[in-house]
């Protein structure tokens, strides 16, 4: 049977990332689904990212789109950042932000309330500063692929992080489950794996074009995960949703947990 699941390439064709993140990620005065989530998140972010739980030098992220909100709470704890992404004009976005080229994305809002989380609201151009430091490189990867990152070797990650990827790549549940496998050789034994996914998502929008997901209940992402070698420290379904006209999902899981030896 023919699968109707969004192929690798639409993603370089059609994934525009300034939709994407005017879309997804704006903050805006009057908050609406996406806000809300993005703010709930980014406090789960500064627990799970907190110098007092985690440490180490390298985190690398698979399937970092062309967003940068992920990284403000665990650039105070990691040397060096890796973000990752199939789709090239994700990559130049993220450049274009660290470059500080102008007419790029404002983050600003975001970093102000991260900063904010962090207790010291004044720190927030420092903050921006201290993450265009760590952001070291932007690479393509392919999850699909055993090697995702191709020919380019890093030192094994300390933490691999990884946020609505796997279930927008992957057609279904023996491609996430390799996938999981494949992103594995990324990390150290040991090292810390953190994983967001939607739950039972059909698709997403960005403006007019329709993204696919594959639809994953908790069970199904916590079996694959334990079939790749990983075991749970704490698993956190959370009954949030996008906006219905956005993303059709039900619920959202945080999963944070260690690559076994
Ligand atoms: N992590 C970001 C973006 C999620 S959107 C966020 O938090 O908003 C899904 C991302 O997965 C897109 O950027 C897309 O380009 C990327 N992607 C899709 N297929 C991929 C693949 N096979 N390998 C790596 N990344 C992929």
């Amino acid at each position: 049977m023919e699968s109707n699941f969004t192929p690798k390439d639409a993603y370089l064709s059609h994934f525009k990332p300034r939709t994407y993140l005017e879309t997804y990620y704006t903050l805006a005065p009057n908050p609406s689904k996406e806000d809300q989530i993005l703010k709930f998140i980014l406090r789960k972010m500064a627990e799970i990212f907190c110098p007092d739980k985690m440490k180490g030098d390298l985190l690398i992220e698979v399937g970092s789109g062309p967003t940068i909100y992920q990284f403000l709470s665990a650039c105070e704890i990691f040397k060096e950042i890796v973000a990752t992404d199939y789709a090239e004009q994700n990559l130049e976005e993220i450049n274009q932000w660290l470059k500080k080229e102008p007419g790029t994305f404002d983050w600003s809002p975001v970093v102000k309330y991260v900063c904010e989380l962090e207790g010291d609201r004044e720190k927030w151009t420092e903050k921006k500063e201290k993450l265009r430091q760590k952001l070291k490189q932007l690479l393509k990867c392919d999850v699909t692929q055993s090697q995702p990152l191709g020919s380019v070797s890093l030192p094994q990650a300390d933490c691999l992080l990884s946020i609505y990827c796997l279930e927008t790549a992957c057609k279904d549940l023996p491609t996430y489950q390799q996938a999981l496998k494949n992103i594995s050789s990324l990390l150290k034994p040991g090292g810390t794996l953190v994983l967001f996914s939607v739950l039972k998502g059909h698709y997403y929008m960005l403006k007019d074009y329709k993204f696919s997901i594959l639809p994953l209940t908790p069970e199904e992402i916590k079996d694959a995960l334990e079939k790749a070698g990983f075991e749970c420290d704490k698993s956190e379904v959370i009954p949030r949703n996008y906006d219905k006209a956005h993303v059709n999902h039900d619920g959202i899981i945080i999963w944070v947990g260690r690559k076994l030896k």
